[in-house]
């Protein structure tokens, strides 16, 4: 069947690339939990969990349990982590299907060795990460209140403390003075762990921008006094994109800048041109009007809308590019179609590809630039790419 034109492109190659590129960042002992939430930054869990594991992946995460049922069925040498938290009930799935658990609340973990039991597991062999909160108020044991989390793990206990996980808030900060103080709350959490005779495998820290900016090296030497090894997590840069750092109007650190050089973006988003109309002098384009002609012009109608994931404001502030140009959007994005100004271009016919974010010719239209745009940052521009629109590996 013909479909409607307007689908997404996932290099594979780039991908993997970009897995082999942040993994030669870390060192040899330390591993990447590469980050496959909401359907792999839009770019495909279905694409993209298989070509990370053929890339030498061995631990994915993602948010809820069904994205992890989802992530075990597309691979099973791998491990897949469940990283936005358990809902007590969840249990008896997540054991079933091989998926490893981020806890914090003592509820949580008391569902998860009930499972653990019921399925005749014995002592210490369902392994499980508890995060900490240092620092940013969202999810995690405080430091003051671990101790009741970790009395969970007691040798008679189905549960093993396999890893330590904590969120940095600020990695993407270069004067690193939030980080700093994280890391100062997540010592004295491994310290209680160690009080307590628990020697977890893991320490599970960092983003993207830990990597890229040289700040996993501080995780890593922690991670070493306490005779772990250390887990970071990249989600954004894996997919091509570095994270900007704060403050953004001065110049980025320059490891970060010679890092980003390495990474390839994995996603194209294109549509077709799919008519044409010239318009007078006077006539409007688009719902109220917000365009109107002041000379004879020709435009393209696309099938994008905001109903895909292009931001409605981007209506009269932003172009895309056909025949390697260009084209300005005229009138408000529509929630299924797009009108662009092609008067400049000669020789657009119907049927035209037209790239949304991606290459064409000497341009390109990244993801920072919808962000930059629409007042919001890459990671959302992403995830709110539509479901409906076809993703293919290329
Ligand atoms: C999304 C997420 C990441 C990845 O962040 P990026 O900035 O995209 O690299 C890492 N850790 C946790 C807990 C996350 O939720």
């Amino acid at each position: 069947m013909k479909t409607r034109p307007c689908w997404i492109e996932i290099r594979t190659r780039a991908l993997s690339d970009n897995f082999h590129f942040l993994k030669s960042l870390a060192p040899a002992d330390a591993e990447l939990l590469v980050i496959l939430k909401s359907d792999a930054y839009g770019h495909s869990l279905e694409i993209c969990a298989p070509a990370l594991a053929a890339a030498g992946a061995k631990w994915m995460a993602v948010t809820s349990l069904e994205e992890g049922i989802t992530a075990r069925a597309l691979c099973s040498g791998v491990r897949v982590m469940v990283i936005g938290g358990v809902v007590p009930g969840q249990g008896t799935e997540l054991v079933k299907h091989d998926l490893t658990a981020v806890v914090w609340e003592p509820a949580q973990l008391d569902d998860l060795a009930v499972a653990a039991r019921a399925t005749g597991l014995g002592p210490a062999s369902l392994p499980v990460h508890v995060e900490i909160d240092t620092g940013m108020s969202r999810q995690g044991a405080s430091v003051e209140g671990l101790g009741a989390v970790l009395g969970h793990f007691a040798p008679d206990s189905p549960l093993r403390l396999e890893g330590v996980m904590t969120h940095l808030y600020a990695a993407d900060e270069s004067n690193g003075v939030a980080t700093h103080a994280q890391m100062e709350r997540l010592q004295q959490a491994l310290a209680q762990v160690e009080a307590a005779g628990l020697y977890p495998d893991w320490l599970n820290v960092g983003n993207s921008a830990a990597l890229l900016s040289g700040a996993n090296q501080d995780i890593v030497a922690l991670a070493s006094r306490h005779g772990m090894k250390a887990m970071i997590r990249p989600g954004l840069a894996l997919y091509g994109l570095a994270p900007r750092f704060e403050p953004a109007d001065e110049a980025q650190p320059e490891k970060v800048t010679a890092s980003s050089a390495h990474l390839e973006p994995v996603l194209t988003w294109k549509t077709e041109v799919i008519g044409l109309r010239d318009i007078n002098p006077g006539d409007v384009v688009g719902y109220n009007g917000t365009f109107v002609a002041t000379e004879p012009m020709r435009l393209a109608l696309l099938t994008v809308g905001y109903a895909d994931g292009l931001f409605r404001n981007l209506g009269n502030r932003f172009s895309l590019l056909v025949r390697g140009q260009r084209a300005p959007i005229v009138g408000r994005v529509s929630m299924d179609h797009t009108v662009i100004d092609v008067t400049e271009i000669s020789d657009v016919v119907e049927g035209d590809e037209v790239v949304i974010i991606g290459s064409q010719g000497n341009e390109t239209i990244t993801a920072y630039d919808h962000a930059d745009a629409a007042g919001t940052i890459p990671w959302e521009v992403l995830t709110r790419i539509s479901s409906r629109i076809q993703r293919v590996a290329v």
